[in-house]
């Protein structure tokens, strides 16, 4: 129920939302269950940021699939596999990418290597 309210508080979020574990762009919103990635299955919940226009959107990879050039994310023992990140601006704006993190960085920040897929992807464009 709450995430059908949150996904209509930000209209549009996930047009613009990446899977982070997959990169891809397609949700599947199943009801009274939450936003699903329709490729790899790794969860988003969106909330409100404190003071900002935006949103901060939580993805949890406790559902993931193995999919092809997916990485889910790493699981740490106090939050679990999830990371987090803020987007600010408007439907009608634009949102645009503040930061981003997976909860590993902050609890165990010399064993995480993972990087979101759009992160990634640059990369294989630079070699
Ligand atoms: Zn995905």
């Amino acid at each position: 129920m709450a995430i059908v309210e949150t996904e209509d508080r930000y209209p549009g979020a996930f047009d613009i939302i990446e899977c982070p574990v997959c990169g891809s762009e397609e949700w599947t919103h199943l009801l009274y269950q939450g936003v699903f990635c329709a490729r790899c299955n790794t969860q988003c919940t969106l909330r409100e940021p404190a003071g900002d226009q935006g949103f901060i959107a939580e993805f949890d990879s406790k559902y993931t699939w193995s999919v092809d050039h997916g990485e889910a994310i790493p699981e740490t023992d106090e939050y679990g596999a999830r990371a987090s990140g803020k987007w600010l601006g408007t439907e009608a704006d634009g949102y645009e990418r503040y930061w981003f993190s997976a909860y590993a960085d902050h609890v165990d920040e010399h064993d995480c290597e993972w990087e979101p897929a759009w992160d990634r992807e640059t990369k294989n464009e630079d070699d």
